[in-house]
């Protein structure tokens, strides 16, 4: 009958229970959960897109399936009625809502007489934050009862986040957690804006948050060696040393060392080959731009492969090098 979001973001003020509303704050009720309500069914109200046949739509009756409890994420029964046709029509929906805390500019400006004190910029080695990161990140800023409390504000940008907090502390705790959570690369860089009553120097925090994304089974390089990207773990990047065709974990919590991870560019030496035959110690490849010309015939120990199967006749994506050859995703 009618399409309303799936999901609905709430943020509100910890200390003063106001909420935010298309990037601007509004007084919140008695409770934030009466707030809550409220807003639920304003933003629903807007959001909501009737089907061609209904004459009118409109949000009855909201329900959250859980006691509101602070940050998370809710589950609410939503009811939406209607007409169409002469006919009454009732729909119900299931909708999540994650409720977040934040500090509403005027909260800021009163504790701290003059906004953040410090800011996180979150960027990525491919140039924009990857979906997955971002939900990592957010996830991190929630769970994290020392560090939701100071964040001001998260600006969402381009080429990352932008992440203002009251507190310093707080900031290097988030970095810490983006470190270690994903293999980030963190630099302090410190500005004075002024002075504080007392006389001593008051500073500014900026933090450089740099995580790298890959895929797995991409190239990339590492002090400008190839390397095949496998994942993350705790301590680092796992790749294949392809010098050496071992695993190995890329420590990136050692100053500087992100700095020379890159993608790796393979040029010429990135073909599509099909398997013509793999029988006993021999698997044979034909260049398929190269044609009948180019024709690999490799003892089966030289070949590793990061595709589930590999059958004659399928087109692969190879990496030759160091002797050996890696077979990095089918091509069709
Ligand atoms: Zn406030």
């Amino acid at each position: 009958m009618a399409r309303i979001p799936e999901a609905v973001r709430f943020v509100y003020c910890r200390d003063c229970g106001a909420y935010r509303y298309q990037g601007g704050w509004n007084e919140g009720l008695e409770s934030v959960e009466g707030t809550l309500r409220e807003y639920l069914h304003m933003v629903l109200t807007v959001r909501m897109k009737p089907t061609e046949a209904v004459e009118e739509a409109w949000v009855e009756s909201i329900e959250l399936m859980q006691a509101f409890d602070g940050p998370g994420v809710y589950t609410a029964l939503v009811t939406v009625a209607g007409r169409a046709g002469g006919q009454s029509l009732v729909e119900r929906k299931i909708i999540t809502v994650e409720a977040s805390q934040a500090l509403c500019p005027r909260c800021t400006a009163r504790s701290t007489g003059r906004g953040f004190e410090a800011e996180v910029k979150v960027r990525s080695t491919a140039g924009s934050l990857g979906r997955d990161v971002k939900t990592g990140i957010a996830r991190v800023l929630r769970r994290s009862r020392s560090i939701a409390g100071f964040v001001v504000k998260v600006d969402e940008n381009r080429e990352g986040l932008d992440i203002y907090l009251t507190d310093q502390t707080a900031a290097r705790i988030l970095a810490g957690k983006l470190r270690s959570e994903f293999s980030a690369e963190v630099k302090e860089s410190y500005k004075l804006v002024g002075r504080q009553p007392s006389g001593r120097r008051k500073g500014r925090l900026t933090i450089s948050v740099r995580i790298p994304e890959y895929r797995p089974g991409e190239l990339i390089s590492v002090e400008g060696r190839p390397h095949l990207y496998l994942g993350r773990s705790g301590r680092g990047l796992v790749t294949i040393d392809l010098d050496t065709g071992r695993e190995r974990v890329v420590d990136t919590s050692r100053t500087g060392v992100l700095a020379g991870v890159k993608r790796y560019e393979p040029g010429a030496r990135l073909r599509r080959m099909m398997l013509l035959s793999s029988s006993g110690d021999s698997m044979v490849f034909l260049d398929v731009d190269k044609g009948m010309q180019e024709v690999v015939d490799a003892p089966r120990g030289s070949v590793r492969s990061f595709v589930e199967s590999m059958e004659p006749g399928r087109v692969y994506e190879v990496f030759i090098h160091g002797g050996r050859i890696y077979v990095l995703r089918e091509t069709g």
